[in-house]
Protein backbone atom coordinates (compact mmCIF):
# COMPACT_ATOMS: atom_id res chain seq x y z
CA UNK A 1 0.00 0.00 0.00
CA UNK A 2 2.76 2.20 0.76
CA UNK A 3 4.14 2.35 -3.08
CA UNK A 4 0.68 3.31 -4.13
CA UNK A 5 0.55 6.21 -2.33
CA UNK A 6 3.94 7.44 -2.86
CA UNK A 7 2.64 6.54 -6.75
CA UNK A 8 -0.41 8.97 -6.42
CA UNK A 9 1.56 11.89 -4.41
CA UNK A 10 4.32 11.76 -6.40
CA UNK A 11 2.94 14.13 -9.43
CA UNK A 12 1.32 16.43 -6.94
CA UNK A 13 4.99 17.47 -5.33
CA UNK A 14 6.54 17.76 -8.67
CA UNK A 15 4.10 20.54 -10.04
CA UNK A 16 4.54 22.30 -6.72
CA UNK A 17 7.67 22.25 -4.95
CA UNK A 18 10.87 23.30 -6.82
CA UNK A 19 13.84 21.11 -6.38
CA UNK A 20 16.12 22.42 -3.94
CA UNK A 21 19.23 24.29 -4.96
CA UNK A 22 23.05 22.51 -4.43
CA UNK A 23 24.12 25.95 -2.16
CA UNK A 24 24.81 27.00 1.31
CA UNK A 25 23.64 29.86 2.36
CA UNK A 26 24.96 31.60 6.13
CA UNK A 27 24.36 34.48 7.13
CA UNK A 28 27.05 35.77 9.45
CA UNK A 29 25.68 38.87 11.11
CA UNK A 30 21.25 38.73 11.71
CA UNK A 31 19.45 41.30 9.55
CA UNK A 32 19.85 44.30 11.97
CA UNK A 33 17.58 47.47 11.93
CA UNK A 34 19.03 50.86 11.59
CA UNK A 35 17.41 54.63 10.29
CA UNK A 36 19.20 56.62 7.83
CA UNK A 37 18.18 59.75 8.18
CA UNK A 38 13.80 58.96 7.97
CA UNK A 39 14.52 55.79 6.13
CA UNK A 40 14.57 52.56 8.49
CA UNK A 41 16.31 49.35 7.04
CA UNK A 42 17.55 45.72 7.15
CA UNK A 43 21.00 45.38 6.97
CA UNK A 44 22.89 41.89 6.72
CA UNK A 45 24.60 39.45 3.84
CA UNK A 46 24.04 36.40 2.41
CA UNK A 47 27.21 34.43 1.75
CA UNK A 48 25.68 31.98 -1.13
CA UNK A 49 28.18 28.91 -1.86
CA UNK A 50 27.77 26.83 -4.34
CA UNK A 51 28.09 22.83 -4.18
CA UNK A 52 26.46 22.11 -7.76
CA UNK A 53 28.49 20.48 -9.96
CA UNK A 54 27.69 22.44 -12.69
CA UNK A 55 27.58 26.60 -13.16
CA UNK A 56 24.57 27.99 -11.24
CA UNK A 57 22.68 32.01 -11.93
CA UNK A 58 20.97 33.56 -9.54
CA UNK A 59 17.68 34.80 -10.85
CA UNK A 60 16.17 36.51 -8.07
CA UNK A 61 15.96 36.66 -4.36
CA UNK A 62 13.04 37.17 -2.37
CA UNK A 63 12.65 38.55 1.22
CA UNK A 64 9.56 37.69 3.06
CA UNK A 65 8.96 38.56 7.00
CA UNK A 66 6.90 36.52 8.74
CA UNK A 67 4.24 35.18 7.99
CA UNK A 68 4.81 35.38 4.12
CA UNK A 69 4.82 38.71 4.36
CA UNK A 70 6.97 39.91 0.96
CA UNK A 71 9.02 42.97 1.83
CA UNK A 72 11.69 42.71 -1.11
CA UNK A 73 12.42 41.47 -4.80
CA UNK A 74 15.62 41.51 -6.45
CA UNK A 75 15.95 40.56 -10.14
CA UNK A 76 17.94 41.86 -12.85
CA UNK A 77 20.04 44.78 -12.42
CA UNK A 78 18.97 45.46 -9.17
CA UNK A 79 19.90 41.64 -7.86
CA UNK A 80 23.17 42.01 -10.19
CA UNK A 81 23.93 45.72 -7.92
CA UNK A 82 24.13 43.23 -4.63
CA UNK A 83 26.53 40.52 -5.45
CA UNK A 84 29.86 40.60 -5.21
CA UNK A 85 32.05 37.66 -5.72
CA UNK A 86 34.52 36.88 -3.01
CA UNK A 87 38.05 37.57 -4.40
CA UNK A 88 36.36 39.91 -6.81
CA UNK A 89 35.37 39.82 -10.16
CA UNK A 90 37.65 37.82 -12.33
CA UNK A 91 36.91 39.54 -15.85
CA UNK A 92 35.63 42.93 -16.49
CA UNK A 93 32.56 41.10 -18.15
CA UNK A 94 31.96 38.70 -15.13
CA UNK A 95 27.95 38.52 -14.36
CA UNK A 96 28.08 38.86 -10.87
CA UNK A 97 25.06 36.68 -10.61
CA UNK A 98 26.96 33.40 -12.23
CA UNK A 99 27.91 31.26 -9.63
CA UNK A 100 30.64 29.02 -10.44
CA UNK A 101 30.79 25.11 -8.80
CA UNK A 102 32.79 25.82 -5.42
CA UNK A 103 32.36 29.56 -5.56
CA UNK A 104 31.04 32.45 -3.08
CA UNK A 105 29.13 35.54 -3.33
CA UNK A 106 27.94 37.80 -1.21
CA UNK A 107 24.69 39.44 -1.59
CA UNK A 108 24.49 42.95 0.42
CA UNK A 109 21.45 43.05 1.63
CA UNK A 110 19.49 46.44 2.45
CA UNK A 111 15.92 46.52 2.87
CA UNK A 112 13.92 49.11 3.30
CA UNK A 113 10.67 49.27 5.71
CA UNK A 114 8.30 51.59 7.04
CA UNK A 115 9.95 54.05 9.72
CA UNK A 116 7.61 53.36 12.20
CA UNK A 117 6.06 50.11 11.02
CA UNK A 118 6.45 47.01 13.12
CA UNK A 119 9.83 45.33 12.43
CA UNK A 120 9.50 41.79 11.40
CA UNK A 121 10.78 38.97 13.94
CA UNK A 122 12.48 37.33 10.95
CA UNK A 123 13.20 37.15 7.83
CA UNK A 124 12.77 34.28 4.90
CA UNK A 125 15.36 34.81 2.16
CA UNK A 126 14.24 33.15 -0.86
CA UNK A 127 17.20 32.86 -3.40
CA UNK A 128 16.42 31.15 -6.94
CA UNK A 129 18.74 29.40 -9.22
CA UNK A 130 18.62 28.35 -13.08
CA UNK A 131 21.74 26.58 -14.72
CA UNK A 132 23.81 28.85 -16.07
CA UNK A 133 24.93 27.32 -19.58
CA UNK A 134 21.87 28.09 -22.28
CA UNK A 135 22.73 24.22 -23.30
CA UNK A 136 20.88 23.59 -19.86
CA UNK A 137 17.56 24.15 -19.34
CA UNK A 138 17.26 27.45 -18.22
CA UNK A 139 13.70 27.33 -16.84
CA UNK A 140 15.09 24.39 -14.19
CA UNK A 141 14.79 26.32 -11.50
CA UNK A 142 16.44 25.31 -7.88
CA UNK A 143 15.88 27.23 -4.86
CA UNK A 144 17.25 27.57 -1.27
CA UNK A 145 15.37 29.41 1.42
CA UNK A 146 16.85 30.66 4.27
CA UNK A 147 15.13 32.10 7.75
CA UNK A 148 17.22 33.93 10.30
CA UNK A 149 15.67 35.93 13.59
CA UNK A 150 16.31 39.72 13.21
CA UNK A 151 18.24 41.49 15.72
CA UNK A 152 16.66 43.64 18.36
CA UNK A 153 19.24 45.16 20.36
CA UNK A 154 19.18 48.98 20.41
CA UNK A 155 21.42 51.27 18.35
CA UNK A 156 24.20 52.44 20.41
CA UNK A 157 23.52 56.28 20.65
CA UNK A 158 26.31 58.36 20.12
CA UNK A 159 27.25 62.84 20.82
CA UNK A 160 29.13 64.30 17.96
CA UNK A 161 32.96 62.89 17.62
CA UNK A 162 34.00 66.37 16.34
CA UNK A 163 33.18 69.90 17.53
CA UNK A 164 30.11 72.39 16.33
CA UNK A 165 30.08 72.28 12.58
CA UNK A 166 29.54 71.47 9.37
CA UNK A 167 30.61 68.14 8.73
CA UNK A 168 30.48 65.83 5.84
CA UNK A 169 29.69 61.80 6.20
CA UNK A 170 31.78 60.76 3.84
CA UNK A 171 31.68 57.26 2.84
CA UNK A 172 28.65 57.02 4.82
CA UNK A 173 25.97 54.13 5.52
CA UNK A 174 24.66 53.19 2.40
CA UNK A 175 24.47 49.98 0.37
CA UNK A 176 27.45 50.25 -1.77
CA UNK A 177 29.87 52.82 0.61
CA UNK A 178 33.49 51.30 0.41
CA UNK A 179 32.65 50.87 4.18
CA UNK A 180 29.73 48.93 3.74
CA UNK A 181 31.51 46.11 1.48
CA UNK A 182 34.76 45.78 3.33
CA UNK A 183 34.66 42.10 3.73
CA UNK A 184 38.20 40.92 6.07
CA UNK A 185 38.81 37.44 6.35
CA UNK A 186 40.79 37.39 10.37
CA UNK A 187 41.41 34.30 12.33
CA UNK A 188 39.66 32.09 10.31
CA UNK A 189 36.06 34.09 9.61
CA UNK A 190 34.96 36.90 7.96
CA UNK A 191 34.17 40.27 9.33
CA UNK A 192 32.75 43.43 8.07
CA UNK A 193 33.59 46.03 10.67
CA UNK A 194 33.27 49.12 9.25
CA UNK A 195 29.74 48.17 8.11
CA UNK A 196 28.32 51.24 9.43
CA UNK A 197 31.42 53.47 9.30
CA UNK A 198 31.81 57.69 8.30
CA UNK A 199 34.33 59.45 7.48
CA UNK A 200 34.01 62.76 8.75
CA UNK A 201 35.26 65.87 7.18
CA UNK A 202 35.00 69.38 8.22
CA UNK A 203 33.21 71.90 5.70
CA UNK A 204 34.74 75.10 6.15
CA UNK A 205 34.01 79.21 5.20
CA UNK A 206 34.23 78.36 1.08
CA UNK A 207 31.75 75.53 1.41
CA UNK A 208 34.76 72.97 0.73
CA UNK A 209 36.37 70.17 2.69
CA UNK A 210 39.84 72.06 1.91
CA UNK A 211 41.34 75.29 1.17
CA UNK A 212 43.08 75.89 -2.51
CA UNK A 213 46.50 74.02 -1.94
CA UNK A 214 45.09 70.66 -1.53
CA UNK A 215 48.41 69.06 -0.98
CA UNK A 216 48.98 70.27 2.66
CA UNK A 217 47.03 68.89 5.67
CA UNK A 218 47.23 72.15 6.78
CA UNK A 219 44.63 73.47 3.73
CA UNK A 220 42.01 70.67 5.33
CA UNK A 221 39.41 72.66 7.40
CA UNK A 222 39.08 69.64 9.87
CA UNK A 223 42.93 68.73 10.35
CA UNK A 224 44.52 68.90 13.94
CA UNK A 225 40.85 69.87 14.74
CA UNK A 226 39.86 67.80 18.75
CA UNK A 227 38.37 64.80 18.34
CA UNK A 228 35.86 63.47 21.33
CA UNK A 229 34.87 60.97 23.00
CA UNK A 230 30.94 59.89 21.82
CA UNK A 231 29.97 58.72 25.03
CA UNK A 232 31.48 57.34 28.67
CA UNK A 233 33.58 54.77 28.30
CA UNK A 234 36.94 52.77 28.98
CA UNK A 235 39.82 53.10 26.62
CA UNK A 236 40.71 50.24 25.32
CA UNK A 237 43.71 50.23 22.67
CA UNK A 238 46.05 53.27 21.35
CA UNK A 239 48.22 53.52 18.71
CA UNK A 240 49.72 57.08 18.17
CA UNK A 241 53.22 56.39 16.68
CA UNK A 242 52.56 56.66 13.34
CA UNK A 243 53.77 59.59 11.14
CA UNK A 244 50.45 61.88 9.05
CA UNK A 245 51.41 61.97 5.25
CA UNK A 246 50.52 64.27 3.02
CA UNK A 247 47.15 64.37 1.33
CA UNK A 248 46.75 61.95 -2.22
CA UNK A 249 50.07 60.23 -1.09
CA UNK A 250 49.20 56.85 0.38
CA UNK A 251 51.70 55.19 2.95
CA UNK A 252 54.00 52.57 1.35
CA UNK A 253 53.25 49.41 2.33
CA UNK A 254 49.79 49.16 4.41
CA UNK A 255 49.33 46.50 6.81
CA UNK A 256 47.36 45.23 9.18
CA UNK A 257 48.99 47.11 11.85
CA UNK A 258 48.31 50.65 9.91
CA UNK A 259 45.85 50.40 7.84
CA UNK A 260 44.21 52.77 10.60
CA UNK A 261 46.57 55.00 11.23
CA UNK A 262 46.60 56.35 14.74
CA UNK A 263 43.82 55.21 16.56
CA UNK A 264 41.52 54.90 19.58
CA UNK A 265 39.51 52.23 20.96
CA UNK A 266 36.55 53.21 23.17
CA UNK A 267 34.28 50.83 24.94
CA UNK A 268 31.40 52.31 25.66
CA UNK A 269 28.46 49.14 26.65
CA UNK A 270 28.87 45.51 26.91
CA UNK A 271 30.36 44.29 23.24
CA UNK A 272 30.25 48.10 21.67
CA UNK A 273 33.19 49.88 20.88
CA UNK A 274 34.08 52.74 18.88
CA UNK A 275 37.12 52.83 16.65
CA UNK A 276 38.19 56.80 15.78
CA UNK A 277 40.82 55.99 12.85
CA UNK A 278 43.59 58.01 10.94
CA UNK A 279 44.30 60.00 13.86
CA UNK A 280 46.84 62.80 14.29
CA UNK A 281 50.69 61.87 14.76
CA UNK A 282 51.10 62.65 18.86
CA UNK A 283 47.81 64.01 19.41
CA UNK A 284 46.19 61.22 21.13
CA UNK A 285 45.66 62.08 25.27
CA UNK A 286 44.31 58.84 26.61
CA UNK A 287 45.37 55.95 27.57
CA UNK A 288 44.17 52.29 27.71
CA UNK A 289 42.31 51.46 30.81
CA UNK A 290 41.95 55.51 31.63
CA UNK A 291 37.84 56.69 31.66
CA UNK A 292 36.36 59.23 30.01
CA UNK A 293 33.73 61.02 29.80
CA UNK A 294 31.08 62.12 26.96
CA UNK A 295 32.90 64.96 25.14
CA UNK A 296 35.81 64.81 26.15
CA UNK A 297 39.11 65.18 24.05
CA UNK A 298 40.52 62.50 23.29
CA UNK A 299 43.06 63.52 20.36
CA UNK A 300 43.07 65.44 17.25
CA UNK A 301 41.93 64.46 13.59
CA UNK A 302 44.86 63.60 11.83
CA UNK A 303 45.96 62.08 8.17
CA UNK A 304 47.68 58.89 9.29
CA UNK A 305 46.86 55.16 7.97
CA UNK A 306 45.28 54.38 4.64
CA UNK A 307 43.84 57.92 3.56
CA UNK A 308 43.93 60.01 0.96
CA UNK A 309 43.14 63.31 3.18
CA UNK A 310 42.37 64.33 6.19
CA UNK A 311 39.52 62.69 7.73
CA UNK A 312 38.45 61.24 10.78
CA UNK A 313 37.21 57.67 10.47
CA UNK A 314 34.54 56.32 12.92
CA UNK A 315 32.19 53.23 13.70
CA UNK A 316 30.99 51.44 16.17
CA UNK A 317 31.86 46.88 16.53
CA UNK A 318 31.15 44.33 18.61
CA UNK A 319 34.48 43.47 19.44
CA UNK A 320 38.11 45.31 20.54
CA UNK A 321 39.97 45.18 17.36
CA UNK A 322 39.81 48.00 14.54
CA UNK A 323 38.72 44.92 11.41
CA UNK A 324 38.70 41.88 13.30
CA UNK A 325 34.89 42.57 15.06
CA UNK A 326 31.58 43.03 13.43
CA UNK A 327 30.12 46.45 12.67
CA UNK A 328 26.74 47.39 14.88
CA UNK A 329 24.48 50.24 14.16
CA UNK A 330 24.91 53.55 16.04
CA UNK A 331 23.09 57.08 15.62
CA UNK A 332 23.01 60.34 16.40
CA UNK A 333 21.26 61.67 19.31
CA UNK A 334 20.35 64.63 17.14
CA UNK A 335 22.21 66.28 14.03
CA UNK A 336 20.82 69.11 11.34
CA UNK A 337 20.70 67.22 7.79
CA UNK A 338 21.94 69.86 5.22
CA UNK A 339 21.81 67.63 2.02
CA UNK A 340 23.98 65.89 -0.30
CA UNK A 341 27.78 66.85 -0.34
CA UNK A 342 27.44 66.42 -3.91
CA UNK A 343 25.41 69.33 -4.63
CA UNK A 344 25.87 71.08 -1.37
CA UNK A 345 25.86 74.70 -0.83
CA UNK A 346 26.63 77.20 1.27
CA UNK A 347 24.10 79.30 1.52
CA UNK A 348 21.64 77.31 -0.24
CA UNK A 349 20.83 74.01 1.41
CA UNK A 350 17.89 72.30 3.84
CA UNK A 351 17.77 71.99 7.13
CA UNK A 352 16.26 69.09 8.41
CA UNK A 353 16.05 68.26 12.40
CA UNK A 354 16.59 64.42 12.83
CA UNK A 355 16.99 62.77 15.93
CA UNK A 356 18.52 59.32 16.70
CA UNK A 357 19.54 58.15 13.20
CA UNK A 358 22.59 57.70 10.87
CA UNK A 359 23.65 60.29 8.10
CA UNK A 360 23.34 58.79 4.57
CA UNK A 361 26.92 58.14 2.74
CA UNK A 362 28.09 61.91 1.29
CA UNK A 363 25.84 63.83 3.52
CA UNK A 364 26.17 67.05 4.80
CA UNK A 365 25.15 67.42 8.51
CA UNK A 366 25.78 70.29 11.51
CA UNK A 367 25.74 69.67 14.99
CA UNK A 368 26.38 71.71 18.71
CA UNK A 369 24.65 75.12 18.97
CA UNK A 370 24.23 74.30 22.44
CA UNK A 371 22.74 70.77 22.09
CA UNK A 372 24.26 67.41 23.11
ZN1 LIG B 1 36.87 55.19 6.72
Amino acid sequence: MGLVHVMVGLPIALASVTAPARVEIETPEPPTPVVIDSQRVLVYELHITSFARTPLELRHIEVFGRPALPLATYRDSALAALLEPVGGMHEPAHDPARLEPGRRVVAYLWVPLPRHGAVPDTLVDRVVFSPADSAAAPNDETVAEAAVAVRHTEAAVLSPPLPEGIWLAGGGPSNVSPHRRALAALGGRTYIAQRFAVDWMLIGPNGDTHQVDATRNESYWGFDQPVLAVADGEVTEVVDSIPDHAPHVLPGAVTLANIAGNHVILRIGAHRYVVYGHLEHGSVRVRPGERVRRGQTIAKLGDSGQTTAPHLHLHVADGNSVLGAEGVPWVLRSYEDLGSGNTFELNAHPDIPRSLALPGESEVVRWGRGRP
